[in-house]
């Protein structure tokens, strides 16, 4: 039977708790256990689809076609572990599942209640589709003393209950401030932390600290005593300066080692940590860099393109380049100003991205990096923009636009009516805007000897999408008389899934997002090419 792993955070949000999984199911992976790492999130939202970026950072896509947490990318990026649709719950989810059973008449004249039905749910969750894993990290969003997250950590001691103790693990991460005027570490937010914990019966195993420096003995005892945790599962994370560290960190503070005590087993084989210090070493130590910039319309928030910015970092890893991320809010790119913003560039990226505002900026970029030579790689609505860009000024079609932007234009880029998914047909009219894009994986095959041809080394890919337009198809020829080739398509020639432009170094456009399948320790080949030719030029 699988071991349970769960994950809360306390004194305040954005701690780091899905790093922390993240690198802990490294090391257990990486020490001959099989993994899987899920994650609970309060919100009532029934997935983050929905969500501005501003409000809950990316939305990160799976194979299988869920809209999930952004954390669920850290999970993948660890452990090279294809997330699921059943890795991500909501409060919504749980909530509109058991809405809907009750009005099936499932519940046979009960009253449905938060304990058990709530409850049981999310039990359901944490145990579903787990076959011959040996530990299942569950990580809960938010922080403890949120009201949403009451049920999550009811359904967790309720579980801990009926597995066993021997079957289950708390850790709690939680905060420990240094305070300037006083020069002192403070454990008190911890105690409180814990204490809110415990109130609700669950007794953290193992407290993680985050701090920014080294957390004294002293200080560990106090929090071990009033904590009522052993000492050695007091563990400290001290801020580390790239990401790729944190696995070396978590085995040198020796949170894998607390983890195989507490379940009395052993490593089954030596952990490697070698791929770790090498990027680690290339990313802090590489003298050569170039300026990338992105453009979209939410660059003001560290996490709204959060797998891109890593996808970015990554080709740099595999060209020993550092990669400076420009980031350029659309709105304010006015074709004036165009040259003075991008003249320090080597590269322009236009991510995915949703409805008018800053198109016009967007395009006028695209039709610098086009004219100047300049690398570009369009993702998803940044590949539409690149055809609009072309449609108006190489094709002269002066009115070509998105009819997701104006119902007006002379729509080059339309609302994908159908398409087929493993055999099916599915239409796209929902009037649903949650969950009805064409989601997660599909096939493209690419033309022989084009450039993306070459960087994939393959005739057939399979990437993730997640997009309710797309190029028409019914203008192909025009494009390519021009020299704007449809290098990618569909299997069954519909969907046009990757352009590029004959005339130019590199200039790309693709439907999917290819950055959800970038990993630290295999870079995507697509980015690693985009990087090597801002490199160069
Ligand atoms: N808004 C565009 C569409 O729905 C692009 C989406 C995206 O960039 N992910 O097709």
């Amino acid at each position: 039977m699988a071991r349970y792993i769960f994950v809360t955070g306390g004194v305040v949000s954005s701690l780091g708790k899905g790093l922390t999984s993240a690198s802990l199911a490294y090391l257990l992976k990486s020490q001959g256990y099989k993994v899987r790492v899920r994650k609970m999130d309060p919100y009532i939202n029934v997935d983050p689809g929905t969500m501005s970026p501003f409000q809950h950072g990316e939305v990160f896509v799976t194979d299988d076609g869920a809209e999930t947490d952004l954390d669920l990318g850290h999970y993948e990026r660890f452990t090279n572990i294809s997330a699921k649709q059943t890795d991500n719950i909501t409060t919504g989810k749980i909530y509109s599942d058991i809405i809907k059973k009750e009005r099936k008449g499932y519940y046979l004249g009960k009253t449905v209640q938060v304990i058990p039905h709530v409850t049981d749910r999310i039990k359901e969750f944490i145990k579903c589709d787990i076959s011959n894993e040996d530990f299942v990290i569950c990580e809960i969003g938010g922080t403890v003393g949120d009201i949403e997250s009451l049920p999550f950590l009811e359904a967790i001691r309720q579980f801990s209950n009926e597995v066993g103790k021997s079957k289950t693990l708390f850790i709690h991460l939680t905060l420990v401030p240094f305070l300037k005027s006083s020069d002192e570490i403070k454990t008190k937010p911890t105690q409180h932390s814990v204490k809110e914990l415990r109130s609700i019966g669950i007794q953290p195993d193992i407290i993680i600290c985050r701090s920014q420096q080294s957390i004294p003995i002293s200080q560990r005892k106090k929090i071990s005593l009033f904590c009522n945790v052993e000492i050695s599962n007091v563990i400290e994370t001290v801020d580390v300066k790239t990401i790729y560290e944190a696995p070396i960190s978590f085995f040198n503070e020796k949170l894998d080692r607390q983890v195989f005590k507490y379940f009395k087993i052993k490593p089954k084989k030596k952990v490697n940590l070698l791929p770790w210090k090498k990027i680690t070493k290339t990313v802090l130590n590489s003298k050569k860099y170039v300026n990338i910039a992105i453009i979209g319309k939410y660059v003001n928030l560290k996490d709204a393109y959060k797998s891109l910015d890593e996808a970015l970092i990554h080709g740099g890893i595999q060209n020993k380049v550092k990669v400076n991320l420009v980031r350029i809010e659309s709105d304010n790119l006015k074709k004036n100003k165009i040259q003075e913003k991008l003249k320090k560039v080597s590269g322009i990226l236009i991510p995915g991205g949703f409805g008018k505002r800053g198109t016009e900026g967007k395009i006028a970029a695209i039709s610098y990096a086009r004219k100047k030579k300049i690398p570009f790689l369009g993702i998803c609505f940044g590949m539409q923009m690149a055809i609009i860009e072309f449609s108006r000024n190489v094709l002269n079609i002066k009115k070509a636009g998105s009819s997701e932007l104006d119902k007006n234009c002379f729509p080059v880029i339309g609302l994908i009516s159908e398409w087929t998914k493993n055999g099916k047909l599915i239409k796209g009219t929902s009037k649903d805007l949650g969950g009805t894009m064409r989601l997660g994986s599909y096939e493209a095959k690419l033309k022989h000897n084009s450039l993306i041809n070459k960087i994939y080394k393959s005739k057939t890919i399979n990437e993730r999408h997640r997009h309710r337009y797309e190029v028409n198809n019914n203008y192909k020829n025009q494009f390519e008389k021009k020299g704007l080739i449809f290098s990618g398509m569909s299997p069954d020639n519909k969907l046009p899934e990757i352009i590029e432009l004959k005339n130019h170094p590199w200039f790309i456009g693709v439907q999917f997002h290819p950055e959800f399948k970038s990993r630290p320790l295999s870079p995507h080949p697509l980015f690693s090419s985009f990087i090597k030719a801002a490199k160069f030029y």
